[in-house]
């Protein structure tokens, strides 16, 4: 019966999947991680333009999934390869936008609905950017905080859980980030786990730990598997923490609930 309501979501997070990449490749430019061959001029910031060439986009080259398609995945103006992670992000956020509506764990109100979008997205960022350069950049990490404190401040009595899961999750990845002297757990792991514990709290925050090391180890042993990991390659554990924070946020009171009734 909602149908329309889901295409519209699904379209929504194609766009917002658009901007996600935009965000990424204009974040690496800023931190230097990835050189442009061109100047970007303060008029170009404002539009799309080529990654290679610094040529505006026209509106039909920057549609996502379908111009990544139709162009077989190279830029119309000088037919350079684009990423395949381009349209992949696209589709992924159009799928993680319409789960979100569906699973709706949002509350009840507009505001509540459009910060909850706003977080899907930030983290959407946050994971893409850590995969891609194995950096989960301040400013994403610091807006999440000051939504999550707000959430905290007007929808609980009682923040004192709250502050409890910051303490054990932001202390545990420091702990880790320790003993393994920032290889293993970096600076940006244990920012983000400060979101992680104020946005969740307690006992939420143990199922985002759980699946976020359970999802990770699998990880590791695949690419051991296919040697992939025979240097020391580090492997980013932001989008790990992120998927863990995602479940643990929409089916976490489900989930212990169901952990209740075994025992
Ligand atoms: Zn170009």
């Amino acid at each position: 019966m909602d149908i329309i309501f889901y295409v519209i979501v699904f379209v929504l997070g194609l766009c917002f999947g658009s901007f996600v990449n935009m965000l990424v490749y204009r974040t690496a430019l800023r931190y230097n991680l990835t050189k442009s061959q061109f100047l970007i001029s303060n008029d170009k910031k404002k539009r799309s333009f080529c990654d290679y060439c610094g040529k505006q986009l026209k509106w039909y080259e920057n549609v996502p999934v379908i111009s990544w398609l139709v162009l077989k995945g190279k830029t119309k103006c000088c037919h350079k390869k684009l990423p395949i992670s381009y349209p992949i992000v696209e589709l992924l956020m159009g799928v993680i936008f319409v789960v979100f509506y569906f699973v709706g764990a949002y509350g009840n109100t507009p505001v509540q609905l459009i910060l909850g979008f706003l977080i899907v997205v930030l983290l959407a960022f946050s994971a893409v950017f850590d995969w891609k350069y194995m950096i989960l950049p301040d400013f994403s990490t610091i807006i999440l905080i000051i939504i999550a404190f707000l959430g905290v401040i007007f929808d609980e009595s009682n923040i004192i859980p709250y502050l409890l899961s910051v303490l054990i999750s932001a202390g545990f990845l420091l702990i880790l980030n320790l003993i393994t002297k920032g290889k293993g757990m970096g600076m940006g792991d244990v920012k983000f786990a400060l979101f992680m514990g104020l946005f969740l709290g307690y006992p939420k925050i143990i199922i985002a730990f759980y699946v976020a090391f359970i999802v990770g180890a699998i990880y590791g042993i695949i690419l051991m598997i296919f040697k992939k990991a025979k240097k020391k390659s580090q492997v980013p554990f932001g989008p790990f923490l992120i998927l863990g924070t995602i479940i643990a946020w929409w089916w976490g009171e489900k989930i212990v609930e169901l952990i209740k009734l075994r025992l």
